[in-house]
């Protein structure tokens, strides 16, 4: 551990040097699905925010219009997802994003199957998603602020073994994260691959997930539904997005042997969605 001014240095656990080798390596072909992954993370900081701001709506601050934002920029060949979430502590941000929290890193590295769609539903299950941003970036930067806390954290790393931690300026709370593109990965700043990645992992992803002026006249584009899946026509629902739905709210990650979507209309209305 080196400190320097505000900033340290600190290295990852070996189990996430592993599995950074591992993920660049077996993923290629499948690497969009980082989006999927942050997009997935955003969303459940929105939703531990929600549940904590029950019992102190102060969390809210003046921000309790709750988005998801991807930003990319050509020149600096970056990609960025913010959200208002929760945000985390000093503390968390080391212990989330330095460690695999979930004692499952042997079972995942022999769950890996070699077939590449396979193994990119597993990273999802074993809770090492942040980490498939290193597939395509050889920078990743992490600005944090936790609700109901004044200060920001700046986590850095080029997924080499070690990651700095530095103090931080953010505007209100939440999570930014910026992916630095390797060389050869510019399809991830085109807005039509982006919208395309977004429908096709995250369409169920219940608060909007917007595109910052992707829209007409430089105004934010929203990329997903943002509507309860049960609450959309079954028509209008794909095979695929009811599995990408019951993969986020079950975490699970087989595939449902069957699915039911029925509305029932007269002195009793509901929906009923059953996997
Ligand atoms: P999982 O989401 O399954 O826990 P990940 O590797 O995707 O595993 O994320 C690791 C942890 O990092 C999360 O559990 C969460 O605590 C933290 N984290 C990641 N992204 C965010 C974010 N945008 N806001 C708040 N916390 C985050
Ligand atoms: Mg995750």
């Amino acid at each position: 551990m080196s400190v320097e001014a505000n900033q340290e240095t600190l290295g990852f656990q070996t189990e996430v040097k592993q599995l950074l080798d591992l993920m660049v390596h077996s993923l290629y072909s499948n690497r969009e699905i980082f989006l999927r992954e942050l997009i997935s993370n955003a969303s459940d900081a929105e939703d531990k925010l929600r549940f904590e701001a029950l019992q102190d709506d102060g969390l809210y601050e003046k921000d309790s219009d709750l988005k998801i934002r991807v930003e990319f920029n050509k020149e600096l060949k970056t990609i960025t997802v913010l959200d208002n979430g929760i945000g985390m502590s000093r503390d968390e941000v080391i212990e989330n994003l330095g460690t695999i929290a979930k004692s499952g890193t042997k079972q995942f590295f022999e769950a890996l199957t070699g077939d590449q769609t396979k193994d990119s539903q597993l990273i999802g299950q074993f809770g090492v998603g942040f980490y498939s941003g290193f597939v395509v970036a050889d920078e990743v930067t992490v600005i944090s602020s936790k609700a109901g806390e004044e200060e920001a954290w700046e986590w850095k790393s080029d997924g080499q073994g070690e990651f700095s931690i530095t103090d931080a300026e953010r505007e209100g709370r939440g999570t930014t994260i910026t992916l630095h593109l390797k060389k050869g990965e510019k399809e991830f700043l085109e807005h039509i691959r982006i919208r395309n990645i977004v429908k096709r992992y995250s369409d169920h992803i219940a608060i909007p997930v917007m595109l910052v002026g992707g829209g007409e006249e430089g105004a934010d584009d929203k990329l997903n539904e943002a509507s309860a899946l049960w609450t959309r026509p079954k028509s209008e629902i794909k095979a695929d997005q009811y599995t990408e739905f019951y993969h986020h709210v079950a975490a699970a990650f087989d595939t449902p042997w069957t699915t039911l979507h029925v509305r029932a209309e007269g002195k009793i209305e509901y929906t009923m969605l059953l996997y």
